[in-house]
């Protein structure tokens, strides 16, 4: 399937300047989404995946179905104030300031093999601070798959070590 079809590019959103990837035009067609999540499926069993770990909100909605078709677990990432029990942070740099995304301490188990999912890789921002979170809990970072790469950004250099799987590049 061509899966690029189902993307909506939306100009200057939210921000003059910005072109914005907008993934629900793949969520509301029922083949494409299938399609999407089948194809991250795939590659979380060849990577051996044991719990999918995705970033608030659309690392849910890509990773949630794949955590469910393979019979595993999720565990979200989120801003702070979000999570009710003892959590841990990892500061991340964007153009202006920087944000902190957390995880609840017991959300990954020592040597879990995890995949992240996210909707999209862009500067890497995201990933790399998601993967700071999950080796401080001792899990073990099996791969990062995502719909769609802004290939120019060259998000993939801030997780060297970690293998990718993207669906779309742009
Ligand atoms: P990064 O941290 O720069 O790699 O940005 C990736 C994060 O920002 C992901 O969680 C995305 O959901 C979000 N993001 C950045 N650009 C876009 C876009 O064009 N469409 C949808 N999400 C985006």
């Amino acid at each position: 399937m061509d899966l690029k079809q189902y993307v909506t590019t939306v100009e200057n959103w939210p921000k003059e300047g910005i072109s914005f990837k907008d993934i629900t035009t793949i969520m509301d067609n029922g083949p494409a989404y299938k399609y999407a999540t089948d194809e991250i499926v795939k590659y979380a069993k060849e990577v051996g995946a044991e719990i999918i770990v995705g970033p608030e909100a659309r690392g849910f909605i890509i990773g949630c179905p794949v955590a469910y078709a393979l019979e595993i677990g999720f565990a979200p990432v989120r801003k702070p104030g979000k999570l009710p029990r003892e959590v841990i942070s990892a500061d991340y740099g964007l153009e202006y300031g920087t944000d902190t995304l957390t995880m609840h301490k017991d959300a990954v188990k020592p040597g879990q093999k995890v995949l992240i999912c996210d909707d999209l890789l862009a500067t890497g921002g995201t990933v790399e601070a998601t993967v700071r979170l999950i080796e401080q809990l001792g899990g073990e970072v099996v791969g990062a798959a995502f719909i769609i790469e802004l290939t120019e950004l060259n998000g993939r250099n801030k997780i060297n070590n970690i293998p990718i799987k993207t669906l779309i590049q742009y």
